[in-house]
């Protein structure tokens, strides 16, 4: 509705005019008023609308002490998470615009080559704890960890991958220290007032959200795998290890690990993520039995096969292949969509691969409008024909 204003108590200080989040009010004088304004401003004295805000100036000075970028370096068995040096590029990309150091944050347990080779991806300085406790990952444990350092150093951006422990971790840190966390950010940048502009998919991937932190330090977000480019590392390059032996009693941990069971049988698992070619299937296949053909494509191809939700919710393929916004983010270098009518869900997992081939018996599906080759045809008669002529291809280069 109209907002009301009151206008005996209205003391013309604009103040409403900035917190309106809809940005619905405006504040008119009349021309004796502005003529009073104008004489105001014209002797030098601040015009009202300017007069400090004592809440905006205690927020600038909090702000002011938090400086630099980090990225929590993921591992298990001093192995790093492939997404934490995705991460290190795009961090670079906003330490420059910050004018600001770079930082690598590495807990586990003896994980010093981790700084090393944070470093080759862009990393200055590396955050360095390293004890028997942080062996496993627990929330607790790398919870306090993150909250010393953040303690310690007041970092204004913290980046980490969006996978099990990322989530688990930024969530825990961000409720920790009171400050705001973006999950699953698809762009990252920042604005001129130094606030992180972290873009996702909102209401259901039918709009973009860009979202701010602005009274809050540190800007907290989590990026999925493969969402951001891997950096070239720079074989040469070296930082600076800060060590710190922060550690938390071990009787005080309330969880214990006692034993890791590793999921299933890894050698069947397909990382559809990591994969350079893909072919995905959706409801156009009409059953589970047609992947096969999908599954020979892929294997001339040396690639993975992949599907839709609509396949995956048909129970024709597992969860673990699916692409799109509640599945995979994939960037292949070639994607193949069979029978996918490009949802916007789904394309937002797979619109980065460097080329994108279609078919779709229907000329106006939006899976075409990314597509880079759009075959409009019967996929059952287009699938094999292509399968049998990448086998001849390879025969006669032997
Ligand atoms: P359809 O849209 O039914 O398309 C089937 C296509 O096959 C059609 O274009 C048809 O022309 C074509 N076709 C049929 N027969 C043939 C043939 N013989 N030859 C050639 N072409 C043929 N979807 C995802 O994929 N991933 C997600 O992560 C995801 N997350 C979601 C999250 C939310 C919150 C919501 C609301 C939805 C999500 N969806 C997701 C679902 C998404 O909106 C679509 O419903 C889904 O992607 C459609 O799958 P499809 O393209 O396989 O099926």
């Amino acid at each position: 509705g109209e907002p009301v204003v009151d206008t005996e108590k209205c003391i013309g200080c604009l103040k409403c005019v900035k917190v309106c989040p809809a940005q619905a009010l405006e504040m008119f004088f009349t021309p004796e008023e502005q003529k009073i304004l104008e004489q105001l401003a014209a002797a030098g004295s601040a015009p009202i609308a300017e007069e400090e805000d004592p809440e905006a100036a205690a927020i600038a000075r909090m702000q002011a002490q938090y400086r630099g970028v980090w990225v929590f370096i993921e591992q298990t068995d001093g192995e790093a998470a492939k997404v934490s040096w995705e991460l290190l590029g795009k961090g670079k990309e906003l330490a420059a615009k910050l004018g600001v150091e770079l930082c690598a944050v590495v807990i586990g347990h003896k994980v010093e080559p981790l700084c090393h080779e944070a470093f080759k991806y862009g990393a200055e300085k590396a955050y360095l704890l390293d004890a028997p406790l942080y062996g496993d990952y627990r929330t607790q444990s790398y919870l306090e960890a993150m909250c010393h350092l953040i303690e310690q150093h007041k970092p204004e951006v913290i980046l980490m991958g969006a996978t099990g422990m990322g989530r688990d971790l930024a969530g825990a840190v961000a409720t920790r220290v009171g400050t705001g966390l973006t999950a699953d950010c698809t762009g990252l940048d920042i604005d001129d007032k130094r606030n992180l502009m972290q873009t996702r998919p909102a209401f259901g991937g039918n709009i973009m959200a860009t979202i701010m932190c602005d009274k809050y330090r540190p800007q907290m977000s989590t990026v999925r795998p493969h969402v951001m480019q891997m950096p070239e590392p720079l074989p040469e390059a070296t930082g600076q290890i800060i060590r710190d032996a922060f550690t938390t009693p071990e009787d005080q941990v309330l969880a214990k690990v006692l034993e890791i069971i590793r999921d299933g049988d890894s050698k069947h698992k397909v990382d559809i993520g990591g994969a350079e070619f893909i072919i995905s299937g959706g409801r156009g296949m009409m059953g589970p039995e047609n992947f096969a053909m999908l599954e020979e494509l892929a294997k001339e191809l040396n690639g993975v096969v992949g599907a839709s939700r609509s396949a995956v919710d048909a129970g024709w393929m597992p969860h673990d292949r699916q692409v799109g916004q509640t599945g995979k983010t994939v960037r292949p270098k070639i994607y193949i969509a069979c029978g996918i009518s490009g949802a916007i869900q789904h394309l937002v997992g797979m619109q980065d691969a460097d080329l994108i081939i279609a078919i779709n018996r229907d000329k106006d599906a939006p899976i075409f409008e990314v597509a880079h080759y759009g075959i409009v045809g019967d996929l059952f008669q287009i699938v094999p024909v292509l399968t049998r002529k990448i086998r001849e291809l390879k025969t006669r280069g032997k």
